[in-house]
């Protein structure tokens, strides 16, 4: 068969696979379910042993904390406002949720006479709220949303800590730990932006760190408030998600080039780096990354270099002022991009012609001849206009840039050219748990939910126990 008749071929193929198939003739035994095993003997000891533990884990812990509240008893609690003794004003029974289960106490309330303020000292000293999920539950609980969908953190509750809890549930958890880490970070941030905080020790600070910033788009929710039924009616259909509903998530890694290990020929990676992500404008996460450096005491301003790659957006160059001694990258595959864009269209998309051009243009940029190429995109004389100003962007953008291209020079000093860090990290920040098919966030959401993953991400979880849960609206 000739050419001419491969498509109406492929056609037919096409048509016949979509028929229904002909069942295969049957073979003389009927089919048979895959085999499952019973049970293994051992898992269910590991469950009976579980089951029996859990309700004498609680009593245990009901016991501790009945303990607490005797201590407390013939304690008379002074008014933290005004220091004066408060008055017993009732006792009430109430409830929290736990690990183990549901816990109880009863409660007694003080009053203060003079400024009317109330305490619950056994609640204080618990840190536990009534009628609330507490404690390392709670914690538990933002964990599993941290990696997973809200739905798919509700299941996994049940079948790794045999809680019964709806997303909601999670949610509310997620949002209340969320705010509490945001603040936090968000106050560390403000701290170190005053030139009277303490940082960590620099005495061993490095005498290069490595700096990169990138941005992404997240799906934002339209509605700015979460809609309320009114008495029974049901609500009216929302309206479909509009485009260009979208907010910036910035994120910035820090790391030093000391640390970087070849880990298979051409691959490199980290043994350490720290991650900075915020749902704000250029100055909050450079206000992040200043107050990382000083918690890390990795930036001694006199003597460390930070070295900034980032792409062409003008919000990160306006803003490296801030370091003294800094070294400013553009980042070589940002670089490279844009060239492509010139040359697809002057030597057409996929043409061999436009692969030698780029590839001469990479070999230069790395030996640090900018100029020479910008003298070279200079000297050409593209026919149409569209070319011409696709050239004239090309070079206008290798202009401005010019002093953030040595790269022959970032090499040798062991800089790196590259913002590929920056990429993985944002794709690890963001994308994996917020960017899933169909996912829109609140402002508020994903700020908090921000917040915990980057304490999973850095490995300083451990931070959330010292962070109360904060009541949101
Ligand atoms: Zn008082």
């Amino acid at each position: 068969m000739g050419h001419g008749g491969g498509l109406r071929e492929s056609r037919w193929l096409l048509a016949k696979q979509r028929q229904p198939r002909m069942p295969a003739a049957q073979p003389a035994e009927a089919p048979q379910r895959p085999d499952l095993q019973e049970v293994s003997k051992f898992m269910l000891l590991e469950r009976e042993v579980e089951l029996e533990h859990r309700p004498r884990m609680l009593e245990s812990l009901q016991t501790k904390v009945n303990v607490v509240a005797a201590s407390l008893q013939d304690q008379t609690p002074a008014c933290s406002r005004c220091s004066q003794p408060m008055k017993g004003h009732d006792t009430e029974m109430v409830s929290w949720e736990a690990r183990f289960g549901r816990l109880h106490a009863s409660v007694a309330r003080y009053r203060c006479p003079t400024c009317k303020g109330e305490r619950r000292p056994l609640l204080d000293l618990l840190g536990v709220e009534p009628g609330r999920i507490s404690g390392s539950l709670a914690r538990l609980l933002a964990l599993l949303a941290v990696v997973a969908p809200y739905t798919l953190a509700a299941r996994l509750a049940w079948l790794l800590l045999s809680v019964k809890i709806t997303p909601m549930g999670v949610w509310k958890v997620v949002q209340r730990l969320g705010e509490s880490a945001a603040r936090y970070s968000e106050g560390m941030s403000q701290y170190h932006a005053d030139s009277r905080s303490e940082g960590a020790s620099t005495q061993e600070a490095p005498p290069i760190v490595v700096l990169s910033v990138d941005g992404s788009m997240l799906g934002m929710q339209v509605r700015k408030q979460r809609r309320r039924r009114q008495g029974c009616e049901s609500l009216p259909p929302l309206p479909p998600v509009e485009e260009g509903q979208f907010q910036e998530i910035k994120t910035g890694v820090l790391l030093l080039p000391s640390e970087r290990v070849e880990t298979s020929p051409g691959r490199h990676s980290v043994v350490r780096r720290f991650l900075v992500s915020c749902l704000g404008d250029a100055d909050a996460i450079f206000g992040h990354l200043y107050a990382q450096l000083r918690e890390l005491g990795w930036l001694d301003t006199a003597n460390t270099m930070v070295v900034i790659v980032g792409d062409g957006a003008e919000w990160i160059w306006n803003r490296t002022k801030m370091f003294v001694r800094r070294c400013e990258i553009l980042d070589f595959w940002h670089a490279l991009e844009h060239a492509w864009g010139f040359a697809r269209l002057n030597y057409g998309e996929g043409s061999q012609q436009a692969d030698r051009w780029i590839h001469q243009i990479a070999e230069d940029l790395r030996a640090g001849k900018v100029n020479e190429v910008i003298a070279r995109l200079q000297r050409m004389r593209p026919k149409t206009p569209e070319l011409r100003s696709k050239l004239q962007g090309l070079i206008a953008y290798y202009s401005e840039h010019a002093g953030r291209m040595r790269y022959d020079e970032y090499l040798r000093l062991g800089y790196g050219i590259g913002s590929g860090a920056v990429e993985s990290a944002h794709k690890q920040v963001v994308h994996a748990r917020f960017r899933q098919a169909g996912m829109r966030w609140s402002e508020a959401g994903a700020r908090r939910l921000l917040a915990l993953r980057l304490l999973l991400l850095n490995d300083t979880w451990a931070l959330l126990d010292r962070l109360p849960m904060v009541s949101v609206a």
